[in-house]
């Protein structure tokens, strides 16, 4: 893989650092007025040390982590990462092995000191905004998409700190910020994938009060810990009868050693990611919070962040594909001359960029979302405001609810598009795309889960189209933050004439009924991704120096003028699926 630092070498990502992000909006949503840093002035307490007591402090500690895991990404990690997909995991009665390389990378990180990026710093962590922890995601997956796993695990510390007790903060948050216990999250079972409200693992308390759990759960990543490092298992279980559904089910932490590793899957790709299948038999464990909230409550809590955490995978992958085709292409001749300059790979390689400027956007865009209601909730709750008077609070609410849009319209969007910018980056490389020679393969393979777990794309459709529907009303809270953010900056005529298509489609739809409404969601929810794109890339084109401006104009042009064609396409579509449905309505024989 390409050697060096993934940030340094990286032109959009800095101008997001350095001239896209409103950080006074950011860092002030974060910090709240500088509590850390005030409470660190009084008390002294080594844990808020790091804590930034302004704007600037804030934006060049944000630098520095950025800068650190460029470093580790693209000078350890990424080049260890072929050795390590082709050397894989072994399994042996329970005990996975891991390679070497990823080993010493792991530890290299946690030196650094950047592991517990989405832990609070009084419990060990970075204490960044997720705006910021996006940005690490990316640049750790660019490098190597299982390695970028193994440190999500770790930082599933921040459920724990969120949602467990005082003691068991204490007990295990300050140990997965060091990196010495990986988390694990297990939710799917061999007949729930999707279907999570029914799960059937049970919890149940002995006559002492202790709960037990019995079991098998599937696909749960890094339930074996990492190397030596142990697990800790958050299990979504049923309290309730078997029939009682979402609010039968509570959400408890095991620890990894009270379980069985039984077997690890033998995947496509991710060959350092385990997949563990795991077996409680009368597993002690420790209820988080209350019964009946697991899936309705927690779980769903951490869905924003979840969804960017993916995203961010996602986002690194498809940066991945596009650097490494250029590169290709770049040294690649066919015809006496290099590939990169004929017509149908360069069309490949542009459209490649533009995507993953778009991308990064929407990303960031979401990530944005998130951090103006997130922290200001904890904030408000960790003061002793009720949950009910909370949700009122104007700025939470109309943010979380912006939010409940963005993320699932960001991780459909980024995870599908990494799958195309790899096909077409393998493409790129010709047949030797298809050996293992070169990285290429293997960002290909990784690619392909990105758009399945933590939620199918098509369940991120399901939940993004709701925000579309009462979001874009005329006094619905999407077409007032499209209002808000068109006044930012003069929109081109080609992004008026997307928004203008994707206006009808949302009309159309509107019109639809019964089961083709769920067919051709997906349809709506793409135009809005592309208008959205298209807004977010203008928007901060307003915002970098004019070199930039300049290129990023006629990229953007570009991309509006595809949106066009894909949104009007996605109009047909719709209309073509109504005439379908009423024909074969028509046929239908009568009943008797
Ligand atoms: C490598 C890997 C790692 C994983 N890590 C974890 C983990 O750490 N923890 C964990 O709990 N799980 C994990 N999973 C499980 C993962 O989240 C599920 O595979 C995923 O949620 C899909 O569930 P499923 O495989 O049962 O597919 P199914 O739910 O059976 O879906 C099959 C198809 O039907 C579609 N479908 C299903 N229901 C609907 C609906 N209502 N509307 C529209 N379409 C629908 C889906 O989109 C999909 O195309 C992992 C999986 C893999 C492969």
């Amino acid at each position: 893989m390409i050697q060096g630092n993934y940030f340094e070498d990286n032109e959009d990502l800095q101008l997001h650092i350095n001239e896209i992000t409103d950080w006074e909006e950011l860092v002030g949503a974060y910090e709240g007025d500088f509590l850390d840093a005030r409470e660190y002035q009084q008390s002294g307490d080594e844990k808020l040390a790091m804590a930034p007591g302004n704007v600037q402090d804030a934006v060049d500690y944000y630098k520095t982590i950025v800068q650190s895991s460029g470093e580790l990404a693209g000078t350890i990690l990424s080049q260890a990462s072929q050795a390590m997909d082709h050397e894989g995991l072994k399994y042996d009665n329970g005990k996975v092995g891991f390679p070497q390389p990823m080993v010493d990378a792991f530890e290299s990180v946690k030196e650094a000191g950047i592991m517990p990026y989405a832990t609070n710093r009084r419990n060990g962590g970075l204490g960044i905004p997720l705006s910021v922890q996006t940005m690490m995601m990316e640049l750790t997956s660019r490098a190597d998409a299982s390695f970028a796993i193994a440190m999500g695990c770790v930082n599933l510390s921040e459920t724990i700190e969120k949602f467990g007790s005082k003691e068991m903060i204490e007990k295990y948050v300050p140990q997965m910020s060091r990196g010495e216990l990986v988390g694990a999250m297990a939710l799917t079972e061999p007949n729930y994938g999707s279907d999570l409200p029914n799960v059937q693992t049970r919890a149940e308390q002995d006559e002492n009060g202790n709960w037990k759990i019995n079991g098998t759960k599937r696909f749960i990543t890094h339930a074996c810990g990492f190397d030596k490092y142990p697990s800790v298992i958050l299990t979504l279980a049923r309290t309730g009868k078997p029939e009682s559904g979402a609010r039968g089910l509570s959400f408890f932490l095991v620890e990894g050693k009270d379980v069985f590793v039984a077997k690890i899957e033998h995947k496509m790709g991710l060959h350092c990611s385990p997949t563990c299948e795991v077996v409680y038999e009368d597993s002690p464990a420790q209820l988080i919070g209350e019964t009946g909230q697991g899936l309705v409550k927690y779980a769903m809590e951490m869905m924003n962040t979840a969804r960017l955490s993916i995203a961010g995978q996602s986002m690194g992958i498809a940066e991945a594909a596009y650097r490494e085709a250029k590169k290709y292409a770049g040294e690649r001749e066919q015809f006496g001359r290099l590939i990169q300059d004929i017509p149908a790979v360069k069309k490949m390689l542009n459209r490649m960029e533009r995507e993953v400027v778009a991308q990064r956007a929407l990303l960031q865009e979401a990530a944005r979302t998130v951090d103006r209601y997130l922290w200001r909730k904890e904030r408000l709750l960790h003061d002793g405001m009720s949950d009910r008077d909370v949700r009122k609070d104007e700025e939470v609410r109309s943010w979380e609810k912006l939010a409940n849009f963005f993320t699932p319209l960001t991780k459909y969007y980024i995870s599908e598009t990494c799958n195309v910018l790899a096909f077409d980056a393998l493409q790129i490389h010709g047949g030797s795309g298809y050996t293992e020679e070169y990285d290429v393969a293997r960002i290909y393979r990784d690619a392909r889960i990105t758009n399945i777990y933590e939620g199918t794309t098509q369940l991120q459709v399901v939940a993004a189209i709701g925000g579309i529907v009462s979001g874009m009303t005329a006094n619905g809270n999407l077409r007032a933050y499209i209002e808000g953010e068109l006044k930012k900056f003069e929109a081109s005529a080609e992004l008026l004439a997307v928004q203008s298509d994707f206006e009808e489609v949302v009309s159309l739809y509107r019109e639809v009924k019964g089961d083709l409404r769920d067919e051709v969601a997906f349809e709506v929810v793409q135009s809005a991704a592309r208008f959205i794109m298209g807004l977010l890339v203008e928007r901060s084109n307003s915002r970098v120096n004019a070199q930039a401006a300049a290129h990023r104009k006629e990229l953007v042009k570009a991309y509006n003028l595809e949106s066009k064609a894909l949104v009007q396409a996605n109009l047909i579509r719709i209309k073509n699926a109504s005439v379908v449905a009423q024909s074969s309505a028509q046929k239908e024989p009568a009943a008797v």
